[in-house]
């Protein structure tokens, strides 16, 4: 479940990252800096532990590919 917060973590335009897809598709945005953002990726990786994600869809998230 995210948290409350969530909104907080996004750095940019709500259009290109939204609670499903944090990632912006890199093809589309190569200047945005969202994959460096260490506290979406902790986000991601949290949903990763509590088994919401596997590892293979986190990264695909991480790429913007989450459809
Ligand atoms: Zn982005």
């Amino acid at each position: 479940m995210p948290p409350d917060n969530y909104a907080y973590v996004i750095p940019v335009d709500q259009k290109l990252h939204t609670e499903d897809k944090p990632f912006c598709d890199h093809a589309l945005t190569p200047d945005c800096l969202c994959r460096e953002d260490q506290s979406v990726i902790q986000q991601i990786n949290s949903y990763v532990q509590e088994g919401l994600l596997i590892v293979e869809e986190a990264e695909r998230t991480w790429k913007g590919q989450m459809r």
